[in-house]
């Protein structure tokens, strides 16, 4: 009697710390989780977005493969991702679709995640040509607003791993953090393209640039001034980002951006032209006086150090320089005119960088009359 009892116990000891262990697995993969979609949630690009999600679902997951499908029936988002310098086309885990169809004839209107065996006629297109084909997949639609936006695919060599009547909930829930996320993200970029001014550095943007320029152009001629442009480019700059991390690039970025800025008149027009390039209009600036602001600039530059959480950063900048002179018998348009200055200022940055970077160089004068082609 006595023996049963303390046999009962022992079960019902094991019982409970089996529980125990799941409770306590459970509250860890919660924590982990909500670490997760913290992390998503703070990011403030897409292309951040898709990289930060492929590593952590893969990790959190455990999973042997991943990939990212997104419809971009525009061409938009490759639009925005090459913007920021990012190559799509060498990512192997992310898909841009032209279209929903392979979204519509795979899930229908349900919308209801694919969990099983890997088939080769249904999978193969969730997934870029693979060494090793995943066993086991579950191929989770993205969608908001009754819209497929793409789909997250999940893939294991273990054959179990994701079965048919499988609970879905928890990936159900992740996968909505990761369409608002995605939505998010997609009209935060579609914003930043259709506004005049840079969220991340507050300058101008290109698009604002584009517009402006044609009418400095024509305001120098009407004047008959000069107008100066340079074109800044932060020097090794990916190795800030490596070395410290994109967020700190990102505050590197921002304060270059206001540094410039500050060192320019109110009326001088400064975009982010790309990445972490700037471009700035000096109207009636001459070349010599142009060549002297972008010397200051330069220095003033170097001589910053930035403090990001404990770490002290230092870069330099590369600057090319170029100045319209009108000229009364210039028979080319502004928007050529515009074309050169750019053109110009850019060769002379390209051959600042070749010279050694941290410095100033100037570009070839801007032809205003066109050169007549010999006819044979
Ligand atoms: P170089 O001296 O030849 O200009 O070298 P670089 O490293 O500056 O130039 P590269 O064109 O190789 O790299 C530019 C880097 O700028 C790569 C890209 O990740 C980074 N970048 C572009 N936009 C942003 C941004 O908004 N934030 C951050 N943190 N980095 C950015
Ligand atoms: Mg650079
Ligand atoms: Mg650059």
């Amino acid at each position: 009697m006595e023996d049963d009892i303390t046999t009962e116990l022992r079960v019902l000891q094991s019982h409970l710390d089996g529980m125990l262990d799941r409770v306590q697995h459970n509250s860890l993969t919660l924590k982990r989780f909500q670490t997760f979609e913290m992390r998503l949630l703070n990011l403030n690009s897409l292309a951040e977005m898709i990289d930060q999600l492929l590593c952590d679902a893969k990790s959190f997951f455990d999973l042997d493969v991943i990939s990212f499908c997104l419809i971009d029936e525009k061409a938009e988002i490759a639009g925005y991702l090459s913007d920021d310098g990012y190559d799509y086309l060498s990512n192997k885990q992310l898909i841009l679709l032209n279209d929903n169809e392979l979204l519509k004839s795979t899930f229908g209107l349900s919308a209801t995640p694919f969990l099983g065996t890997y088939k080769q006629s249904c999978c193969a297109d969730f997934f870029l040509p693979l060494d090793r084909k995943p066993v086991s997949v579950a191929i989770i639609p993205l969608r908001r607003r009754g819209k497929y936006l793409g789909s997250l695919n999940l893939g294991s060599f273990a054959p179990n791993r994701f079965i048919n009547d499988m609970a879905t909930d928890f990936i159900e829930h992740m996968v909505s953090v990761v369409s608002i996320c995605l939505e998010n993200n997609l009209n935060f970029e579609m914003m930043r393209r259709t506004s005049l001014i840079d969220t991340l550095t507050g300058v101008n943007n290109r698009r604002f640039l584009e517009q402006r320029i044609g009418e400095e152009v024509d305001r120098s001629q009407r004047n008959d001034e000069p107008l100066s442009c340079l074109f800044l480019d932060i020097d090794h700059f990916k190795l800030v980002n490596d070395t410290y991390g994109h967020q700190a690039g990102d505050y590197v970025l921002a304060t270059v951006a206001g540094m410039i800025k500050k060192q320019l008149r109110s009326n001088d027009v400064l975009a982010r032209y790309g990445g972490e390039e700037f471009v700035a209009l000096l109207s009636n600036i001459p070349e010599v006086m142009a060549g002297d602001i972008a010397e200051r600039i330069r220095k003033s530059i170097k001589d910053l150090i930035f403090t990001y959480s404990e770490s002290k950063i230092n870069v330099t900048i590369s600057i090319g320089l170029s100045t319209y002179q009108p000229e009364k018998e210039s028979l080319k348009t502004s928007a050529e005119v515009s074309t050169q200055l750019i053109h110009s200022a850019d060769s002379a940055l390209y051959v600042a960088k070749e010279n050694g970077r941290d410095r100033v160089e100037k570009g070839n004068k801007i032809e205003t009359v066109i050169t007549p082609r010999m006819v044979s």
